[in-house]
């Protein structure tokens, strides 16, 4: 059999590049971090969606390095802002944001908003790029929950501990990593993905690309 091409993981975010790799462990695909290449260049995220982030991290990833690359973009989109943060949920709180100062400021503006009306979800768009930057393949999925008030849990990352999953009546910071794993816009991205990026990675190791 022919072997499967390299894959870069185009995010710099340790966390979700770990949740990443798990969604991709059982393909057979190797895969290789940004920490691996302290050298490439910084991808400045200026799109105006989720789906032009994401292309843009792996296909200037790609181009970068002369590999196959993968592009990840997410984020959390609360009702009752209009659907804010969204693409700005990194840096919500500005240049030095935390994912403290981020979620403190979340709470600031949910402050008087009833339980009720404290709807939000993630979105997880994720985008496959050839070595010449050419985007090849792409999914997005989201997953639905509430912003509770006060942080429970300490699993995960980001506004995880605020993010409550009504089904289990526990935030993405109480539940384990493996139903995260199971049920996260994230894993629900990369179901739809990961059939595609094999496909297509097959294809491309049998072509000797
Ligand atoms: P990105 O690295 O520009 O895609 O930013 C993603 C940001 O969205 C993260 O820094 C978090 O603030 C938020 N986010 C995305 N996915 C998750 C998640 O699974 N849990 C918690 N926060 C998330």
């Amino acid at each position: 059999m022919s072997q499967l091409p390299l894959v870069i993981l185009a995010s710099r975010n340790a966390k979700k590049a770990a949740e990443i790799q798990t969604q991709l462990a059982d393909t057979g695909i190797q895969i290789r971090c940004m920490a691996e290449f302290p050298n490439a260049p910084e991808v400045v995220e200026d799109g105006d969606s989720f789906a032009a982030n994401a292309a843009k991290k792996a296909s200037q990833t790609a181009k970068a390095l002369g590999h196959w690359a993968i592009g990840e973009d997410s984020g959390i989109c609360v009702d009752a802002l209009d659907g804010a943060p969204g693409i700005y949920s990194a840096r919500f709180s500005g240049e030095d944001a935390t994912d403290e100062k981020n979620n403190a400021l979340l709470q600031e503006k949910l402050s008087n908003v009833p339980d009720k009306k404290r709807g939000a979800h993630y979105v997880c768009h994720v985008a496959l790029a050839d070595p010449s930057g050419e985007i090849r393949a792409t999914a997005e999925r989201t997953c639905n929950g509430r912003i509770i008030r006060n942080a429970r849990g300490e699993n995960g990352f980001g506004y995880d501990p605020y993010f409550l999953i009504p089904e289990y009546d526990r935030t993405f910071g109480e539940l384990p990593g493996v139903v995260k794993k199971s049920i996260s816009h994230r894993a629900r991205a990369f179901q739809q993905f990961l059939p595609q990026l094999v496909a297509i990675l097959k294809s491309a190791g049998a072509a000797g690309e």
